[in-house]
């Protein structure tokens, strides 16, 4: 059974696409079987690992409004062990089509369970909202990695996320853990980056992970070239940080943390 991870912040620009594309390739690279869900309809993670998303595939889109089974919407990537269920433009309307659906918040879950067992790892990147896409990817994981990006008002709005998370495990799933806060794009050269990072932890204390993604240009422009970090340079500080990251989600995994 996959371990169902979504990344979610309803902020645009903390970091969750470039965390879901890099931790999924690192996770991919340390032998585990990767599926990434790009649920966003911006299909960031989708372009960023050189899919082309206007093309004429079944998407994401297609699976949740019942045209497609979820098996055959997947591809893989030129990454040994990542695959891509990728977004669409047509995603952004599945967020009005869905509301007058039976059960309409999990009929994500209902679409990813025929592919639980094909995968050690699905990562699910979350569109900047709050909205019923979100809803469906939380209500079908098994935990919540927040992105954290290290700059003014950082924790900002989190409250309103967490309160999401909770009510989720409330009303629709109970098992809905946080596996973690991932602290990013912090840069060394600024003290506002580790006043963020201190009031972060202040905040969510041990479940902030030791490793913090610095502010790295290279990580900014893989995606340009549809590759995660590792292919494009593994020897960044970005690389190596996302390394780290992977290891300490394995970790915290496996220990059921
Ligand atoms: P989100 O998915 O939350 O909207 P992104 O992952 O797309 O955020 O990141 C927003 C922008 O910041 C993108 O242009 C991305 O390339 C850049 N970026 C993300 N992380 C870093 C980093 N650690 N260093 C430098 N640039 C980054
Ligand atoms: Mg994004």
């Amino acid at each position: 059974m996959a371990k169902i991870i979504s990344v979610a912040n309803q902020k645009g620009g903390v970091g969750k696409t470039t965390t879901t594309v890099n931790l999924a390739a690192c996770l991919a690279k340390q032998g585990q079987r990767v599926l990434i869900v790009d649920i966003d309809p911006q299909g960031n993670a989708t372009s960023g690992l050189g899919v082309d998303k206007h093309q004429e595939r079944a998407s994401i889109y297609e699976v949740l409004v019942g045209e497609a089974d979820s098996p055959d919407a997947v591809i893989h990537t030129q990454v040994q062990n990542l695959d891509l269920l990728p977004s669409s433009i047509a995603l952004a309307g599945a967020e009005v089509e869905m509301v007058s659906m039976m059960a309409r918040e999990y009929v994500l879950q209902r679409a990813l369970s025929g592919l639980s067992d094909r995968f050690d790892f699905i990562l699910m990147d979350c569109p900047p909202s709050l909205g019923l896409l979100t809803v469906n990817a939380l209500a079908a994981s098994d935990c919540v990695l927040v992105p954290i990006q290290c700059e003014f008002y950082a924790l900002e709005g989190l409250t309103q996320l967490m309160n999401s998370v909770h009510l989720v495990r409330k009303h629709l799933n109970p098992h809905l853990e946080l596996l973690g806060v991932a602290l990013t794009m912090f840069d060394t050269r600024t003290n506002l980056s580790s006043q963020v990072s201190e009031e972060v932890r202040r905040f969510f204390a041990e479940k902030v992970f030791e490793t913090v993604i610095p502010r790295n240009i290279r990580l900014a422009e893989a995606p340009s070239y549809g590759q995660p970090i590792l292919q494009y340079d593994a020897r960044c500080p970005g690389a190596e940080a996302y390394l780290a990251l992977s290891d300490e989600v394995l970790a915290r995994v496996k220990g059921g943390k």
